[in-house]
């Protein structure tokens, strides 16, 4: 007769368990299990709980809601950007030493450290070495040739012959360097202060400003276009005929100035500038919106490079043996410090392909001396052990793995791609094959390494929409990740079940957590793109806690898991050879245990006869399971780990 595993008999046996005082499974409330895991969320602090109801998530609403991510499993929290930057999603840093004022203040960020450091939760800050945003040190580094920021970005007069000559570090050596642009701006003397007539006409998309002596106007509040001048001024034109607006201002600005055609959002095309090149007063000058670059007033033309957008230019760290002699490194690495030195446990670093234009080496070298200078700060503060540093180099394994080289560990997109393909094919019998592979390939860079696994993550379609918004799969998907060696990442919202394509803008695979069923989300940090008609009250953090088969409780339970056995969170891992083709078998060892790991990646109930395994003693399951003698069945997308 087959034993049913139903989640009733399941606790039952491991209530057992934990009367037997050599069995080390001892399973206890979810709020007070111990952590053996390094399980990590990542959390879009612009997204994820709004403190103070401005409708940006921050600082304070993370803390406001440890206690969620504390019951989830967590060890670690990587947090969004949270530098003064640009742009909702803060990779467009302005000032690396200073916090965003929309997502708290250094004093939130400390009690946010001291807080979560009281349920050993490390934070962990994202930090983009690639690039900045164009803040003041862009803004100096352009004025000037002795700008002490001058040698801070690729900055080239003329950057095709400067390529050709190997005189750009960052494109040294490098055989398919060509991500990014090089664009052009105003050098020197780019700003203006005095009384100047602004006319736009927006039927020809030009500008044209004139020296005057006319009296000044104040800003038309119920404006339909504005200017953005200034240190932070938004100044409204007024319609004077149909398509032209003016106004006559006072004018003192050091880096030029915009057209907006919205006061309240930079994207969607509603910012307009210029080619790079500055006005001559007197005449039109025209603007657009596909690659607007501020409005001059003068100055030479330079040219920077960009790997990314026009907005974020290439930060410059000379030839990378060297790099931690730069000034801009020294820089980087002093805010570093301030973080550090505050409580902060990791970094993850943004991009570090692009540092040195795809040079793998090359960039290892870049991020052993960035690890080597963080690590003594952090060893210095007292930290325990080595710091945590995971790099995105967004490669297969196969080009990532020198990598390591540089950095303890390393997000391995390999890993979901391969996961994600698998679980559409229905095929898991060479999935345990193909992790073990990814590990050997990293091996030889480094002993220790630490790979960091991830379903989809803020850059790619939502896991949710790759299965199909199919919660079965992505229960699955999130059982096969908290059983997988390595340090497994959850996305914020992954754990609820969201789905979300980036084709209607990014926004939409970074949603807010819906933590009420009736409640509101903060949506102005996503300039309102947030998808509704997914965030009913079913997929809230409230619904699925009360609902035992939610994918939050299958996260939870599997989270649990991980975090009690040893052999899950840090054990070896060791193919089963199946011939079943949808069944995924392998054993992880550890702290003394062996678990034997099995997943149906199909659709259709599967059965595989385990002969010389223990079936009878289950940590935790998911789905459908049935044990008859030597054989296991696992019903559609369903998982089951058994103790040896
Ligand atoms: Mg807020």
């Amino acid at each position: 007769m087959k034993k049913m595993l139903t989640a009733f008999t399941l606790v039952a046996v491991l209530t057992a368990a934990s009367c037997d005082p050599t069995n080390k499974i001892t399973p206890t409330p979810e709020d007070t299990f111990v952590k053996l895991a390094d399980i990590t969320y990542q959390l879009n602090v612009y997204s994820f709980a709004d403190s103070d109801g401005d409708g940006w998530g921050d600082i304070k609403g993370i803390t406001q809601h440890l206690d969620y991510l504390d019951q989830l499993g967590v060890s670690a929290i990587w947090l969004s950007p949270i530098q003064t930057s640009g742009s909702y999603h803060g990779y467009d840093v302005l000032d690396y030493y200073s916090i965003n004022p929309k997502l708290g203040t250094e004093a939130d960020l400390k009690e946010l450290i001291d807080k979560a450091a009281e349920k050993n939760i490390d934070i962990y800050m994202d930090y983009v070495l690639n690039h900045s945003g164009r803040g003041d040190w862009f803004n100096s580094a352009i004025s000037s040739e002795s700008s002490p920021y001058r040698s801070y970005y690729v900055l080239s007069d003329n950057w095709s012959a400067d390529v050709y000559a190997g005189r750009v570090d960052n494109f040294v050596g490098s055989s398919n360097p060509y991500m990014g642009e090089w664009h052009s701006v105003s050098g020197g003397d780019i700003g203006y202060k005095g009384r100047l007539h602004f006319l736009l006409d927006w039927n020809a998309k030009t500008v044209t400003v004139t020296e005057t002596s006319a009296s000044a106007q104040v800003s038309n509040a119920s404006a339909s276009k504005w200017l953005w001048i200034g240190s932070g001024s938004l100044v409204g034109l007024y319609e004077t005929s149909s398509g032209i607006h003016e106004i006559t201002i006072d004018v003192n600005t050091d880096w030029g100035f915009l057209v907006r055609s919205s006061s309240t959002s930079w994207d969607g095309g509603t910012k307009w500038g210029g080619d790079g090149s500055s006005i001559t007063f007197g005449k039109p000058f025209a603007i657009n919106n596909t690659s607007p670059a501020d409005i001059t007033f003068g100055g030479q033309q330079i040219w920077y490079f960009a790997a990314f957008d026009s907005s974020m230019p290439d930060l410059n760290y000379g030839p990378y043996a060297e790099a931690s002699q730069s000034a801009a490194f020294n820089d980087l690495a002093k805010s570093a410090d301030k973080w550090i030195n505050m409580g902060v446990n990791g970094l993850r670093l943004d991009a570090v392909m692009w540092i040195y234009q795809r040079r793998a080496s090359a960039n290892a070298s870049f991020l052993k001396q960035w690890y080597d200078r963080c690590n003594a700060t952090y060893k210095a503060r007292g930290g325990k052990g080595e710091m945590y540093m995971v790099g995105e180099a967004w490669e297969e394994t196969g080009k990532i793995k020198e990598y390591y080289k540089g950095l303890p560990s390393l997000f391995n997109f390999s890993y979901w791609w391969t996961l994600k393909d698998r679980i559409g094919r229905g095929k898991g019998n060479d999935f345990a094959a193909t992790v073990l592979w990814f590990r050997d390939q990293y091996k030889p860079f480094r002993s220790d390494f630490i790979d960091a696994i991830k379903l989809s993550n803020h850059d790619e379609d939502r896991a949710g929409s790759d299965l199909n918004r199919d919660k079965n799969k992505m229960k699955l998907a999130g059982a096969v990740l908290l059983t997988s060696p390595g340090k497994p990442f959850i996305y914020q919202g992954e754990e609820l079940g969201y789905w979300g394509t980036k084709s209607g803008g990014d926004e939409y695979i970074r949603t807010p957590v819906k933590w009420t069923v009736d409640g509101t989300v903060p949506s102005a940090g996503l300039n309102g793109k947030v998808d509704f008609n997914m965030l009913t009250g079913s997929i809230s953090v409230e619904y699925q806690t009360s609902h035992e088969e939610s994918v939050l409780n299958t996260y939870k339970k599997f989270a649990r898991a991980r975090n009690t056995h040893p052999a899950l969170a840090s054990g070896t891992m060791a193919e089963i050879a199946c011939s079943v083709n949808p069944i995924a078998l392998w054993t992880m060892t550890g702290g003394s245990e062996t678990l034997l790991v099995a997943h149906n990646f199909s659709g259709s109930a599967a059965t595989v006869s385990l002969s010389g395994y223990k079936l009878n003693s289950p940590v935790v399951a998911n789905g459908d399971i049935s044990v008859s003698g030597e054989n296991l069945t696992l019903g559609a997308y369903s998982s089951v780990v058994f103790k040896q």
